[in-house]
C-alpha cells in the first residue's frame, strides 16, 4: 500500500527524483537532503508503514542485513571509521516524515559522539516498578 501525500512512498516509488545507492524490489536507500556527514543514507521500504510497529515481518527481517551492507559499504566508500544505525518513532522521538525510515550515518573517530544521554538513577524499587509495566503490556 502507499500513501497519496507521503513524500517517502513517492521518493521509494520512484515518482519524486532522488540520489539513489542501493534499489531492489523492496527497498530503496537514498541519500538524506539534510545529512549528518556527507553519505547519510536513509533505507525506505517501497511499501508505506507509518513506524516500525506497522512493518510487516518480511520487511522487517530484510532491514538489518540491508544496514549492515549499507553500513559496510560507508566504510569501505567512503572511509567512516563507524556508522550509526537510527531509527525514529514518533514525534517524541523525532520521527519528522511518517513512513518508515532508517538512518545509516557515516561517523568518524573525531566526530561527537552523537546518540548520547547523561545517565539517570532509580529510586529503591522503582526500577522493578517500571519493568512490571513494561512486562504486563507485552
Ligand atoms: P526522521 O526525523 O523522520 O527520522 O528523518 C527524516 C529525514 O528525512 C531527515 O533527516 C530529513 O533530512 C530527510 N528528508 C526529509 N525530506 C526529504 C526529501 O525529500 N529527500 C531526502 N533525500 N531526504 C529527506
Ligand atoms: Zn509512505
Amino acid at each position: 500500500m502507499k500513501e497519496e501525500d507521503c513524500i517517502f512512498c513517492k521518493i521509494a516509488n520512484g515518482e519524486i527524483p532522488s540520489t539513489t545507492i542501493y534499489e531492489d524490489d523492496t527497498f530503496r536507500v537514498i541519500l538524506d537532503l539534510g545529512p549528518a556527514n556527507p553519505g547519510h543514507a536513509l533505507i525506505l521500504p517501497k511499501e508505506h508503514f507509518r513506524d516500525i510497529t506497522e512493518i510487516d515481518a518480511d520487511t522487517a527481517a530484510k532491514v538489518l542485513p540491508l544496514a549492515a551492507k549499507i553500513g559496510t559499504a560507508l566504510k569501505e566508500g567512503l572511509g567512516c571509521d563507524g556508522f550509526n544505525v537510527v531509527q525514529n518513532n514518533g514525534p517524541a522521538a523525532g520521527q519528522t516524515v511518517f513512513h518508515f525510515h532508517v538512518h545509516i550515518i557515516p561517523r568518524y573517530d573525531a566526530d561527537p559522539k552523537m546518540v548520547t544521554w547523561t545517565p539517570g538513577t532509580y529510586e529503591d524499587g522503582e526500577m522493578e516498578k517500571v519493568a512490571e509495566k513494561i512486562r504486563a503490556a507485552l
